[in-house]
């Protein structure tokens, strides 16, 4: 084939499955083929004669003039030139298309400049991205939610503790920890339903995010089992708030699906976290507190004390 036979490169142009344009060094189009068309929604005759700022988003559009004028005086090409880059176009009917741009010197034998420019449409490749953004945070969010009461789960509520025991130890600071398990809940389910049962821990999930403090963390730890996480909460403070919530939970009906509406109470332990504290241990002594507080006659608080060792020891 003879280089000069120009049709068939002029064939491979106009039927290049991605959008193939050719520009003058003033950046007006003189040649695009079909794919540009389908791309931008103009027709082929529309963008021929027409400056590229007419594709440019009209923040670019504005200052592209300017732009080209100075590469072509200074002969400064980079930036655009060259490799691929990513960036959006304007199409006909105003959404913006993003798109992968290589773009390149087309230097004629007669020592005229053009540029040439090829354009492959990202947009599945740009929501297939959004998509799985989605997903992982999707997923992010599902690995440390409990689906039922939408609380942090047990897994977040161990990295959390694992943070603040940290923090404790470095700023000597005080903060707290609480068990909280519901009381007779296996009554719960047995005279109203497994499905009243699951309600009851939603509305007591609902219910402890709006009485603790805003900067305590709840969680569903498993069953009918929370916890919260008390920051810069001295352990006095600490029995007060968990005390106030049981107060409110213990005088407040829950309301159930079918009209009924019941009243619980919990029994709660209380672990105060201090320096070298290991995160084991708190949920172990939190534990037993909240065991003595259901010997002692439910619907209590208690305070860990070393006397009570530990609930995995005790067990
Ligand atoms: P106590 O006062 O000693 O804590 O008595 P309890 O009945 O609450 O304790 P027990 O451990 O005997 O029973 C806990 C019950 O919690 C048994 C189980 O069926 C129920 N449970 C655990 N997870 C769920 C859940 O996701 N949904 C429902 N509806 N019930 C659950
Ligand atoms: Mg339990
Ligand atoms: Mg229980």
């Amino acid at each position: 084939m003879s280089c000069h036979d120009t049709s068939v490169f002029r064939d491979l142009f106009d039927h290049s499955f991605d959008a193939q344009w050719v520009l003058s060094a003033d950046m007006h189009i003189e040649h695009a083929n079909e794919a540009a068309s389908m791309l931008t929604g103009y027709g082929v005759e529309e963008l021929v004669g027409q400056p590229l700022s007419l594709l440019l988003p009209p923040k670019i559009a504005k200052s592209h003039g300017a732009y080209v004028a100075h590469c072509n005086k200074h002969g400064e090409t980079q930036g655009v030139l060259g490799e691929p880059r990513r960036f959006e176009i304007q199409a006909r009917d105003g959404s913006l298309i993003p798109i992968q741009l290589k773009a390149f010197r087309l230097d004629g034998a007669n020592g005229q400049r053009r540029f040439g420019a090829t354009m492959v449409d990202l947009r599945a490749q740009v929501r297939l991205e959004e998509e799985q953004l989605h997903t992982m945070a999707q997923l992010k969010r599902l690995a440390l939610i409990d689906p039922l009461t939408e609380l942090w789960n047990r897994r977040a509520f161990d990295e959390a503790l694992d943070r603040q025991c940290a923090l404790v130890s470095r700023h000597h600071s005080a903060a707290a920890l609480a068990m909280i398990d519901i009381d007779h809940f296996k009554q719960v389910n047995d005279t109203y339903g497994h499905g009243a049962g699951d309600r009851v821990l939603q509305l007591l999930a609902a219910h402890l995010k709006k009485i603790v403090r805003k900067e305590d963390m709840c969680a569903r730890l498993g069953g009918e089992e929370f916890g919260i996480l008390m920051p810069a909460c001295e352990p006095e403070s600490a029995v007060v708030v968990i005390e106030r919530a049981l107060q409110r939970v213990a005088t407040d009906r829950f309301d159930l699906d079918d009209g009924r509406s019941i009243s619980i109470s919990f029994s709660a332990g209380i672990a105060a976290i201090e320096s070298d504290a290991a995160p084991d241990s708190l949920l172990e002594h939190a534990d037993a507190a909240m065991y003595r507080a259901k010997e002692t006659g439910r619907a209590r608080v208690e305070m860990w004390t070393p006397e009570m060792g530990s609930a995995f020891a005790n067990a």
